[in-house]
């Protein structure tokens, strides 16, 4: 692997006008700097580098969509390969995250309340706990990471990158609270009133998208947000098929075929899949079959009836045989908090409203991620918390 990335770093041509940072890279990583402090047998300060401008650096380097951003705008890619930008960020990230040297600032006194500890939620967090605020972090599941650990599997994500980043948080001094739902017994003005300057929303989006065809709640029906958040307890069968082809599609084909589905079928509306190509080429490897230009009609007993969608294509019904109907066309915000506090306003996709500065309806509560966005990327929720935690810096340094 080091050899690897030795002869990637090597390959690096350092553009004056680098267009994996400027045009690539949703949150301009200074990739050349990166790669020259590497070279330069400075890895630490090219970690230190990289976390302070990504504090999910190592997720990134694991999950985000490289060949769109970095690595489809390096120039050695125009005649030839791209750099490997990727694993030389992954290196770096993984190999240095214990030794990274965070020195919170001194207590301000200030309290500020996380809602969420998915990749928006964990920027926030850590942003505010080195600027010397109190973060205290309220989360619905056991244990942190969001969509990176009850949705990305862990053949492309491992856990334990998350269990490294709850250690470094708690050393932060971040408190939690797992299992914990904002929105029902307790409210965003129970947090308010018990001192907290600044609230911080970052639910993402959980609620499946449904097809809105007759059959979607039958017992062979299943939703990919709530297969990928405990695969081991559905028991899908030998025929699968998959509705959607989007990168969580490929996550749910590829987690079901080692799950032990024998035929894996992913029902694809048009001409072409959504998902990435790496996605794409790994579910095909992996053994996932294709069909295109199926639009579904409805759902039954025994599998999914699609016409065909093609310019040309038979219009007449089919059935395609299947145990089980995953359905993966994505996710939308209507969590609980989104849905009970009655005075966060919505715009008009039904996500939470923010202005520019990142702030809802309600003063002193700040919004970013899937939440406000819907469903998007890691990196752009990272990017925009970034910016945010500032805002809900200016704004409770203002409001003493
Ligand atoms: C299957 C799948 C695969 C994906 N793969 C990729 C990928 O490869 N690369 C990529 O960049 N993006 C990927 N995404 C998208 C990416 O994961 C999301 O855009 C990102 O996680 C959004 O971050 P977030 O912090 O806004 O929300 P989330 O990750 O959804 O985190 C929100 C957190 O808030 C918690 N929460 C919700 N309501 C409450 C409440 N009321 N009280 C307390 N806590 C609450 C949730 O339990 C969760 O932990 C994928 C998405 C899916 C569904």
């Amino acid at each position: 692997m080091s050899v690897h990335v030795i002869d990637e770093a090597n390959r690096c041509l350092q553009c004056p006008n680098p267009r994996c940072r400027e045009n690539g890279c949703p949150i301009h990583t200074n990739i050349p700097e990166m790669i020259r402090l590497f070279k330069e047998n400075r890895m630490m300060e090219a970690a230190q580098m990289l976390f302070e401008n990504n504090p999910l650096s190592m997720v990134c380097s694991l999950v985000c969509n490289h060949e769109n951003q970095c690595e489809g705008n390096c120039v050695r890619g125009i005649k030839g390969e791209s750099i490997h930008i990727s694993s030389i960020e992954n290196y770096i990230s993984d190999s240095c995250f214990e030794r990274l040297e965070l020195k919170p600032a001194p207590s301000n006194g200030m309290k500020a309340a996380v809602i969420g500890a998915g990749p928006a939620g964990i920027t926030i967090a850590i942003i505010l706990a080195l600027k010397g605020y109190s973060i205290t972090v309220f989360e619905t599941h056991d244990k942190i990471g969001g969509i990176l650990r009850y949705g990305i599997p862990e053949f492309r994500l491992p856990k334990s990158i998350l269990d490294r980043y709850y250690k470094k948080m708690r050393e932060l001094g971040i408190k939690f609270r797992p299992n914990f739902a904002i929105g029902g017994s307790t409210g965003i003005q129970d947090l308010l009133n018990d001192g907290y300057k600044s609230v911080f929303i970052g639910t993402g989006a959980w609620k499946p998208r449904k097809l809105g065809v007759p059959g979607e709640t039958f017992g062979n029906v299943f939703y990919a947000i709530n297969y990928l958040n405990n695969p081991d307890v559905y028991e899908l069968g030998d025929k699968v098929a998959i509705i959607g082809a989007g990168n969580a599609a490929m996550d749910v084909a590829r987690t079901a075929i080692r799950h032990g589905a024998k035929e894996v079928v992913v029902y694809v509306r048009g001409d072409e899949v959504s998902a990435s190509k790496a996605e794409f080429e790994y579910a095909k490897v992996d053994g996932v079959k294709f069909e295109y230009r199926k639009s579904i009609v409805r759902i039954v007993d025994e599998g999914a009836v699609f016409i065909d969608d093609g310019p040309d294509g038979d219009k007449t019904e089919r059935l395609y045989p299947a145990d089980s109907i995953l359905i993966a066309i994505s996710q939308v915000p209507q969590d609980r908090i989104v849905t009970h506090e009655k005075e966060l306003k919505l715009n008009e996709n039904g996500n939470l409203a923010t202005d520019s500065k990142g702030e809802t309806s309600l003063a002193g509560v700040f919004a970013s991620g899937d939440v406000v966005t819907g469903a998007k990327t890691v990196v752009a929720a990272v990017a925009v918390s970034k910016q945010i935690a500032e805002d809900m810096d200016r704004y409770m340094k203002a409001n003493l």
